[in-house]
């Protein structure tokens, strides 16, 4: 077996495209001075990328340059948010508003605010994953101070309504926080339409490198007062110390700079890819589409399957296909997806669930090998199931 499974896993991360790897090698040899040296050419030039870069990446949620933030990623932009407003506004409110299918990284770092005595209300979702706006309103308090809502879910695709989630977090003079690590250079971002005050970002899903992304910090209308959670030299206006990771960063802004450039072309191909494949698996019965069937990611399709063991089909396609899961397989335990369960699924359902994540390398051919794999998977083991 010399054949590597097709890849379909591209919510969990994504190659580097060529054309970003090529802007970011200078910056490890020729090009590798510390952007805070302020005294010779390396610095100079380091510092002029970074600045570059951070024009691009501003540009492309309609922000200013102050605004961006470098972090080690959208984990650590979401603990920089949610912390850092917390830890700033604590004498105006403790509670905090977010939803049953974020990230771990918004969930987590709220279960650790409300041990430390904020309030955190989690809001449910609909059935088609979109959380209600009317519950969101109805939540909203005096001493109400952070709605953390995602702007992509990375498991079933979902696109949160951010504009109205920011219009009424405005008429509340409440802060607004989005994590669009799955959405950055895949859908069209705005901080200013949709009234984000803090957003998170990260490379590595849009074709970039791991370990780069960004907080967008509103800076005016309201300006956003931020504790930093680490501390040391004061780069990042004091918000987040230590030296900027240079080839990361061109990287990061080469990375999101292309995804938008191509946005358009590539979310046509892309929904035709996945529409394919979507209708091909109809073939067989109980296949159930998890999340709204049209605001999502182009490249997402998460279906739990009907009368098939979870475990088994996601072995049976192992050679074939490279693919997600509807467990969250932390160490020895599997648990069911706290994303699939916000749905109302039940365990097993969620365990039956295939997460398709389609992306930029994706081929036609591929999603048709992928197609008939799934099929002649389902249909075999639903036979077993039968016979014995
Ligand atoms: C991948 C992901 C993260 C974590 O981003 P890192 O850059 O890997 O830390 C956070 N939120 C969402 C929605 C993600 O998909």
């Amino acid at each position: 077996m010399t054949q590597r499974p097709i890849y379909l896993d591209c919510h969990a991360t994504t190659p580097v495209d060529p054309r970003v790897l090529e802007a970011m090698i200078p910056f490890f040899t020729h090009q590798f001075g510390n952007a805070a040296s302020n005294s010779h050419i390396y610095g100079w030039e380091a510092e002029t990328a970074v600045k570059q870069a951070r024009d691009g990446l501003a540009a492309a949620i309609n922000a200013s340059p102050e605004e961006i933030i470098f972090t080690s990623g959208a984990t650590e932009a979401n603990n920089l948010a949610i912390k850092g407003v917390a830890e700033a506004y604590l004498e105006r409110g403790r509670h905090i508003i977010t939803v049953q299918t974020e990230h771990n990284a918004v969930l987590d770092p709220c279960t650790y605010l409300a041990s430390l005595g904020f309030e955190v209300t989690v809001l449910p979702v609909q059935p088609n994953g979109l959380i209600d706006l009317d519950a969101l309103e109805a939540t909203l308090r005096d001493d109400t101070i952070l709605v953390s809502v995602m702007a992509a879910n990375n498991e079933i695709g979902v696109l949160q309504p951010l504009a109205e989630i920011g219009q009424r977090c405005r008429d509340r003079g409440v802060l607004f926080h989005s994590d669009a690590a799955q959405a950055i250079g895949k859908v069209p971002l705005d901080v200013q339409a949709m009234q984000v005050d803090l957003m998170s970002l990260t490379a590595h899903k849009v074709y970039g490198p791991k370990g780069i992304g960004a907080l967008y910090v509103r800076r005016r209308n309201p300006r956003v007062a931020l504790a930093p959670q680490q501390h040391g030299g004061g780069h990042e206006r004091g918000m987040r110390s230590g030296t900027l990771y240079t080839p990361q960063i061109v990287g990061f802004a080469k990375a999101v700079e292309l995804g938008l450039a191509e946005m358009a072309a590539e979310t046509a191909r892309l929904k035709g890819l996945r529409d394919y494949l979507w209708a091909r698996l109809q073939v067989c019965d109980g296949i159930v589409l998890n999340g709204h069937s049209s605001q999502r990611l182009p490249g997402n399709l998460n279906l739990s399957i009907e009368a098939v063991d979870g475990q088994a089909l996601l072995l049976g396609l192992r050679p074939l296909v490279a693919i997600s899961s509807g467990s969250a397989c932390s160490s020895a335990s599997r648990k069911p997806s706290h994303v699939l369960k916000a749905l109302g699924h039940s365990d097993d359902l969620a365990y039956a669930t295939l997460r398709f994540g389609l992306g930029r390398f994706t081929t036609a051919d591929e999603i048709e090998q992928v197609a008939d794999g799934v099929i002649a998977t389902i249909k075999a083991l639903r036979s077993a199931q039968v016979v014995a």
